[in-house]
């Protein structure tokens, strides 16, 4: 039996995270849930899965919460606090951050300072501080094991074979909702259509990454992280059907890759059980249906957002973190229509060119860059 802390519980993660709780009640358990705001959803969760701890970041919700569950033996926190306390709860296993932004880098840390091993799907941990993260965990002998699907493909690609071994990662990617069109096109592109994802169904912020390509630009900062590569050996490949959900080359030219369909619960239910690989309910791929699949080169001219996201990897040290800070912003700020689609890049590349880098920064360094970043994209606009 594991027991499972899930920071992002509320989230589209964290509930097809629970599904997989559902359908393993034997093997996991229910520790600790955490969420932003959403009461609603939590209060059925908790009624559900009966954890021992509750935390809401937000301190309005943590009081409600505190009086729609009195009736339950859980104990509700709140905010940061609340956070860090359960990333550390002496029984857990195995802790699943899937909150959406930076804000998941300080329970990550505690939890791996704790000895937890860390099922991540919270990507921005890993661009903003991979340096920190990844050779903490190496110390703590703890595991971080990949929930976003490409990572797990090629984790599941690698599946153990030496680094040495290893030429490239190719990672696929979907092209999100504005495949093929041109920057004109984009100029106009709504919030509503942005979050029309072809294959996936995901939160909102990612969605709109998805759209920017800045998704991806992310993803291979984080697979640099997590695969111990360079930018070099990390090609995006175009992939609209996502059937291929990311491919390894070996240095003998062999490719494996890892094929499925589009579907988050594969990957988490992995990460869970992992070394394992447990049944799950899902219909496999139908190839006569399928036909065929196609490949394209990524358009860096029209998505500029993946070349900044190159460009700041290459950089290194605070840039990835004004990458992905500025992007949060400029994120947040298009969702609530204050922007247009093509200014979401535009902002990351003009905070991009106002920072100078601090090499290996620490966590301080890391939160007052993000900061940093915050103050100047409000101080220039709506
Ligand atoms: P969602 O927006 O659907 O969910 C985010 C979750 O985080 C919600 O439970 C939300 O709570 C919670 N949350 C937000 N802010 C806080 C906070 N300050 N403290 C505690 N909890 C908070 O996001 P996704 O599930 O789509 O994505 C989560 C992460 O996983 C992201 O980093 C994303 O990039 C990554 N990812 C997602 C994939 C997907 O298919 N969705 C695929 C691969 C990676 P509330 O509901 O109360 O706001």
């Amino acid at each position: 039996m594991k027991n499972l802390v899930l920071l992002g519980s509320t989230g589209s993660i964290g509930t097809q995270t629970l599904e997989i709780a559902d359908a393993y009640p034997d093997r996991l358990r229910v520790l600790a849930l955490a969420a932003g705001s959403n009461v609603h959803k939590m209060e059925e969760q908790i009624r559900k899965y009966r954890p021992l701890f509750a935390v809401m970041f937000e301190e309005k919700a943590a009081r409600d919460l505190k009086e729609r569950v009195a009736d339950l033996a859980v104990t509700v926190l709140v905010g940061m606090d609340g956070l860090l306390q359960i990333a550390v709860l002496p029984e857990a296993d195995v802790v699943l951050t899937a909150v959406v932004g930076m804000i998941g880098i300080r329970p990550t840390i505690e939890a791996i300072k704790a000895g937890k091993d860390i099922a991540l799907a919270n990507k921005e941990t890993l661009v903003t501080a991979g340096h920190i993260i990844m050779p903490l965990a190496k110390e703590m002998g703890v595991s971080i094991l990949p929930v976003d699907s490409e990572h797990s493909a090629i984790f599941q690609s690698l599946n153990g074979e030496p680094k040495k071994r290893l030429k490239k990662i190719l990672l696929t990617a979907s092209g999100g909702p504005f495949r093929g069109m041109t920057r004109e096109e984009l100029a106009g592109k709504t919030v509503k259509e942005a979050l029309k994802h072809p294959n996936w169904s995901m939160g909102r912020k990612i969605t709109i990454d998805s759209a920017t390509m800045v998704n991806k630009g992310l993803e291979v900062m984080e697979a640099g992280w997590l695969f111990d590569v360079n930018y070099d050996q990390i090609q995006v490949v175009v992939h609209p059907q996502s059937i291929i959900h990311s491919m390894v080359e070996y240095v003998d030219g062999a490719v494996m890759a890892q094929l499925g369909l589009p579907d988050m619960k594969l990957p988490i239910q992995y990460a869970l059980f992992y070394p394992d690989r447990l049944p799950m309910d899902t219909n496999g791929i139908d190839f006569f249906q399928l036909g065929k699949i196609t490949f394209e080169e990524p358009d860096l001219e029209t998505f500029t957002g993946l070349k900044l996201a190159y460009d700041a990897f290459k950089a290194g040290g605070s840039m990835p973190t004004v990458f992905n800070a500025a992007n949060e912003k400029a994120v947040s700020l298009f969702l609530q229509e204050k922007i247009r689609f093509l200014d979401i890049a535009q902002i990351i590349g003009d905070a991009m060119n106002e920072h100078k880098v601090i090499e290996n920064p620490d966590l301080e360094q890391i939160l007052e860059t993000e900061a940093w970043c915050y103050e100047l994209i409000e101080s220039r606009c709506c």
